[in-house]
């Protein structure tokens, strides 16, 4: 199919859930990615925070290719051997101590719901189904979900009952809202879709201390921030305390689908066979997969390169504010990195690309950088090279 008749079958056959850009991408390698037309790209998108290896990396290629011929699938009614190395290697370096694999960081949050109300009911009481969840957040599209979101409701009501939100890095407002009712308080580390929103040093220290002295548990949606992408391998780790459960999905497989939910072991017991279950959930392919992806961040330290490169991205996006510039502000941590505009980030998005920069927006005026973690301060020279005379463009 030429590329014209390509948009004009997506148009027709594909749910219309997207607003997409007219570029069909084919072919992608380390940093970089081509379309239909043979036009290069450098990729400072990462598929949303996916791509943490950059595209088609030898390491994941190959355990694509070895567990293709070994073992796709069979079900959890078994055990299975990549499935039970990637929980070890995951809960060794965390908090956790036990692993649930699914398919989406939805699914993903969709288990640590679950798995909240279920430990409360053990433990506690009946009455305690509530979760806080913070404004502006982002946990995914099913209705438990979404309804923790907060936004994109409408026309989907009724929604899931047991949520309330609060503001984000605003500890008065999660103890207002703490009451005998409650089962946990879930949120991101920093708000990604949010528009990359970095709270407070004190605020997730302050969660924890508010979650335990009301003796509710603490959720972290890692799903974006979890995987090196903040410059630690997990972004609670910056802050020096643990959640009781967190959730992973996004750059874990690296591309393939994969959800996660990690416990703590006191935590984690309240699910038992027959409570939850997915049956794709942590297959020996898609383990595989990730098991190589997480070695790949850890051997090659990626979470380093996320905090060095993503410092240098920060300092040169630094250098575009002032004056008459659109760039108002710049927040972030390692290899997220978002910058307010003060003018629409899709025209800007739409601009980069026709120029060969995949970038990312996060809500109305936010740019989102969200790379591969093995971006060089040369891609980032590369990707400013084309962003600031479109930036001055916007200005203009
Ligand atoms: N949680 C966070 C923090 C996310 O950023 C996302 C997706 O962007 C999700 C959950 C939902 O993940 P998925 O789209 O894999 O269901």
């Amino acid at each position: 199919m030429t590329t014209p008749e390509l948009l004009a079958a997506s148009a027709k056959y594909l749910a219309n859930t997207y607003a997409r850009f007219p570029v069909v991408l084919v072919r992608g390698t380390g940093m970089r990615l081509w379309d239909s037309e043979g036009k290069e790209y450098l990729d400072f998108a990462g598929g949303i925070a996916v791509d943490a290896l950059g595209h088609c990396h030898p390491r994941m290629v190959e355990a694509i290719r070895s567990q293709a011929e070994r073992l796709i699938h069979v079900s959890n009614l078994y055990h299975i051997e990549p499935q039970i190395r990637l929980a070890k290697l995951l809960c060794e370096h965390s908090f956790a101590d036990r692993a649930f694999f699914c398919n989406s960081g939805a699914e993903a949050n969709e288990a640590a719901i679950k798995l909240a109300r279920k430990y409360a009911k053990d433990h506690w009481s009946t009455d305690r189904v509530e979760i806080i969840a913070a404004q502006h957040a982002f946990h995914g599209r099913t209705l438990a979900t979404l309804t923790a979101t907060g936004k994109y409701t409408q026309g989907f009501e009724p929604l899931v009952p047991g949520f309330k939100h609060v503001p984000y890095n605003d500890l008065p407002a999660v103890a207002r809202a703490l009451d005998s009712r409650t089962c946990a308080v879930l949120v991101e580390p920093i708000q990604g879709e949010g528009g990359v929103v970095v709270p407070d040093e004190g605020y997730l220290p302050g969660l924890r201390r508010l979650c335990d002295e009301a003796g509710v548990l603490l959720i972290f949606d890692e799903v974006q921030t979890g995987m090196g992408r903040t410059g630690r391998l997990f972004a609670y780790e910056h802050s020096g305390i643990a959640p009781d459960i967190m959730t992973l999905a996004k750059a874990l497989a690296g591309g393939v689908p994969i959800g996660a939910m990690l416990a703590k072991e006191t935590v984690a017991t309240s699910f038992t066979p027959g409570t939850h279950a997915t049956t794709f959930g942590g297959t020996p392919f898609v383990t595989a997969v990730a098991l190589a992806v997480v070695e790949t961040i850890l051997v090659d330290d990626l979470a380093g390169n996320a905090g060095r490169v993503g410092k240098i991205l920060v300092d040169r996006l630094a250098a575009l504010q002032g004056g008459r510039s659109v760039v108002t502000g710049i927040r972030g941590k390692g290899l997220l990195v978002g910058v307010d505009l003060s003018v629409p980030a899709r025209p800007v998005v739409s601009a980069c690309l026709e120029r060969g920069l995949l970038v990312l927006s996060a809500g109305d005026t936010v740019l989102r950088f969200a790379p591969p973690l093995i971006a060089s301060e040369a891609d980032v020279d590369q990707a400013l090279a084309i962003l600031t005379p479109v930036l001055r463009d916007a200005a203009a």
